[in-house]
């Protein structure tokens, strides 16, 4: 028998970054999907799940289009594994998790590590990390049909306890970072607004086509590769609702690192100041915010946060503050207060830190 977990995600900051070659920087969360897998001299894998009513049983040699809903994310795994001809064993797999589903924490690349790294461990196969979190990322595109870049697999795999992921798209690398506000005073808080982003994939694209065709204008394969210029090249992006959008490229990979020197430096003040300036650029330039998720991110900030900012995709999902920690409770119930004066649902309010990766 064979335990395995993998945790959710937050990204601290470095949105829309992935696809333009930028950089990101989440960290583990301490909710986590584990895996108890006792393998089994059969040709099948039987799943359940505590967030699902029925088992799936799903054939070793399955391909995209046979299994739906839940069990496809862990099919897709087993189909990418085998696809990058390694072994997987058959048996029977129970699954529990503690990640909020939906809420942009990524319990899909949770779920897909943790199953990942129990299949692994029982066939003996030494996959590194990197390649780990590429055969998860195939499971979810290729199998689940969910274009998803490659962020949420290497936060759940490389995270560690008091430390945030760097990563660097333009060559897969990771560092790790120091990040640990508890020990400075500052805490993590962590709002789930309860919205869900649904039939966002249009949004999506069209955000990143607009990337695409500023790069393309500027003469390049990725705004990346004109990061070093300053805004001043986006000049020479003729639409201006383009050139808007990769401003907030630019402009957020700058603060991705000047907030890795502001932990370096334990200033938390400046580290906040950043997060609201990524939400201002996320509002405006890259225009992915939402009323509800601009008023938890402003409410925070009125309260004494040191900054606040939404964190994923967009349309919805969570708002992350840096909080000085005597203030945490009166932050919060702030907020809920301007949430539901405002008319909106009552957001979820947790504090969270950076905890161990998968394993
Ligand atoms: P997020 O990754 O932000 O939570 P996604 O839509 O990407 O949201 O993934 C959520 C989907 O992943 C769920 O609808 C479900 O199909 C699957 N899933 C995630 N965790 C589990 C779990 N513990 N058990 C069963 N299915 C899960
Ligand atoms: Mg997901």
């Amino acid at each position: 028998m064979i335990a395995y977990s993998a945790p959710g995600r937050v990204n601290l900051i470095g949105e829309h970054t992935d696809y333009n070659d930028g950089f990101a920087l989440p960290i583990a969360l301490p909710q986590r999907t584990s895996v108890v897998f006792t393998p089994a001299d059969i040709d099948t894998l039987t799943v359940l799940s505590d967030r699902a009513d029925e088992s799936v049983r799903i054939p070793l040699d399955t391909a995209p289009g046979q299994i739906s809903g839940w069990g496809a994310y862990v099919a897709g795994v087993i189909w990418a594994l085998r696809g990058n001809g390694l072994p997987v064993p058959g048996g029977t797999m129970s699954i529990s998790s503690d990640v909020p589903i939906g809420s942009g924490l990524s319990s899909s690349a949770a779920l897909e590590c943790a199953v990942l790294g129990a299949l692994a461990s029982a066939s003996g196969a030494q996959i590194d990390r990197i390649e780990q979190a590429r055969i998860g990322q195939r499971a979810e595109n290729d199998y689940v049909g969910a274009a998803t870049g490659l962020l949420d697999q290497l936060a759940s795999l490389f995270g560690e306890v008091s430390t945030a992921t760097l990563i660097d798209f333009r060559d897969t690398a990771v560092h790790p970072v120091a990040f640990d506000p508890d020990a400075s005073g500052v805490a993590l808080l962590l709002f789930d607004s309860g919205q869900r982003h649904g039939h966002v994939d249009g949004e999506y694209a069209e955000r990143r086509a607009s990337c695409e065709r500023a790069a393309a204008e500027l003469g390049v394969a990725s705004l990346r590769e004109v990061q070093h210029l300053g805004v001043e090249v986006l000049d020479g992006v003729s639409d201006p609702v383009d050139a808007r959008r990769a401003r907030h490229v630019l402009t957020e990979n700058e603060r991705v690192l000047d907030f890795v020197a502001a932990l370096a430096e334990l200033d938390f003040a400046a580290a906040g100041k950043l997060f609201t300036a990524s939400h201002a650029s996320m509002r405006d330039d890259f225009e992915i915010t939402t009323g509800h998720l601009d008023l938890i991110a402003d409410s925070s900030v009125a309260a004494g946060a040191l900054g606040a900012r939404m964190t994923g995709g967009g349309f919805g999902g969570c708002v992350i503050a840096l909080v000085p920690a005597e203030l945490t409770l009166k932050v919060g119930d702030a907020v809920r207060a301007a949430v539901v004066a405002a008319g909106y649902g009552e957001p979820e309010v947790s504090r969270v830190f950076a905890a161990a990766g998968a394993g």
